[in-house]
This record gives C-alpha cells, sequence and structure tokens, in this order.
C-alpha cells in the first residue's frame, strides 16, 4: 500500500525513554495551534514531497535489529483513515510503536489499542477542559468530548502513555496546569513541555518569551498531588 509519509526522521534519542527511534510524519491536522512548530505539514502538506515506505523498510532492515521503535507523528495520525495498516507493516518490522495525538479521535485510539499496534501513546492536551481555552488554544472549535473520551481510554488502558501540555505564556496559566492535572488524576505520566518561540505557526507567537524554568518546575510540583511522576521537558 502506498502512505502519504510526508516525512521521515531516521535517528532520534529523545522522543521515547530509553529508545533508539525513527519518526514518521502524516499530514494533515484539524487544529490550528498557533503555537504549532509543524505549520507546513498540518496546513500544507501537499507542497512536501511523499516519502516511499519502500524506502522506510529498507533503512530500517539495513540497520538490522538497531532501531528499536518507529514514532508517527504529525499533523495528527489519527486522521489518517489507513492508519492501522500503516502501522501493522510497521510491527511487521518488528519495531515498536509510540503514537503522537492530539486526542481528538478516540474511535481510532480504541482500535489501534485493541489490536496491539501500538505500545506507547503521548496524547497532547493543550488547555484546561474549558470549552473557550481549549479553543483559543487550538484555533478551532474543540470536541472536548472526544478529548474526554481520549484521556479515560488512556488512564483505563494497560499500554504505556503519556499527557503531555506545552506551557504557552498568554494561552495557559499556572491554574490551568493545576486543572489538566486534576483531570489526568492518577495518570501514568505528564509532560509539562516547554514553549519555543521558533517557526510558530502563527508569527506573533515568535515574539513571547517562554517562561523562565522556575515557573515550570512550580507548575509541576502543584501538579503533583495529582499525577505523581510530573516532569519538564525542554529547559
Ligand atoms: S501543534 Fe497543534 S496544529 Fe500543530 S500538529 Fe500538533 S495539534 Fe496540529
Amino acid at each position: 500500500m502506498t502512505y502519504p509519509i510526508k516525512g521521515f526522521n531516521p535517528h532520534t534519542f529523545i522522543d521515547w525513554d530509553g529508545m533508539l527511534a525513527c519518526v514518521i510524519y502524516l499530514p494533515g491536522c484539524n487544529f490550528l495551534c498557533p503555537f504549532c512548530h509543524s505549520s507546513v505539514l498540518a496546513t500544507a502538506p501537499d507542497s512536501l514531497k511523499t516519502v516511499p515506505f519502500e524506502h522506510i523498510e529498507r533503512f530500517v532492515q539495513e540497520k538490522k535489529g538497531w532501531i528499536d521503535a518507529m514514532i508517527i507523528g504529525g499533523g495528527e495520525p489519527t486522521l489518517y483513515k489507513n492508519l492501522p495498516d500503516l502501522l501493522k507493516d510497521i510491527k511487521n518490522l518488528r519495531l515498536l510503536v509510540k503514537l503522537d495525538t492530539n486526542g481528538t479521535n478516540p474511535q481510532m485510539l480504541e482500535d489501534l489499542i485493541r489490536q496491539g499496534l501500538v505500545d506507547y501513546v503521548a496524547m497532547d492536551i493543550k488547555s484546561s477542559l474549558e470549552q473557550s481555552n481549549y479553543d483559543k488554544a487550538t484555533g478551532v472549535s474543540v470536541d472536548l468530548a472526544a478529548i474526554r473520551k481520549s484521556i479515560d481510554l488512556l488512564l483505563n488502558s494497560k499500554i504505556d502513555y503519556e499527557f503531555r501540555t506545552t506551557f504557552v505564556p498568554t494561552l495557559i496559566e499556572r491554574t490551568d496546569i493545576v486543572n489538566i492535572a486534576q483531570a489526568i488524576s492518577g495518570a501514568k505520566k505528564f509532560v509539562l513541555q516547554q514553549f519555543d518561540p521558533k517557526d510558530t505557526l502563527d508569527f506573533r507567537f515568535a515574539g513571547i518569551k517562554p517562561h523562565a524554568p522556575e515557573v515550570l518546575n512550580q507548575a509541576v510540583s502543584l501538579a503533583r498531588e495529582f499525577v505523581e511522576n510530573c516532569s519538564v521537558r525542554g529547559i
């Protein structure tokens, strides 16, 4: 089958703890987060060349067992209806699979978990689960029920996962971080990510100064009341 793969990173050590992984990027997104760093992939994927899956297959086979995992990022990968077929082909290469998702397609997420096609899910929670906050953080009108369903699926699943939030000044307050932690109370892992003002979808966010590391550390220590395994990434 031909897959619409719009980017391939052959090596990363930093996107899945303890794993040497490759990353596949799938096109399109149903959010328009103003702080997004993948704006071409999200909004104009047709301008990017397609990477043939055979090329990726050959690369992994030539590494003869050195690669542990494949990360599926985007864009929003769960928009792609043939994602289960792609993941089956990746599993045939004897790789573990990590899915990055914004949580808007709980049906696909459930199918992938049920079929054993994902080993780790990183789900973004863009803001506290209040309509106006979430819409502001994503640039669209969000189906919050779908987000909540994806959260529940992960909280009740046996697979490994993390929830992650980018602490974007002007979009998110410390109280939002605490509200998010409360909404995922008892989760296996919550990561608070530093905002990076480089190459943002909305150019105005390039002028926003990231919070000082202490601000992230303080927010994380408050979130630990609800999720024990909380950490900061990117400072
Ligand atoms: S940051 Fe937002 S707009 Fe960009 S790919 Fe992720 S969910 Fe889509």
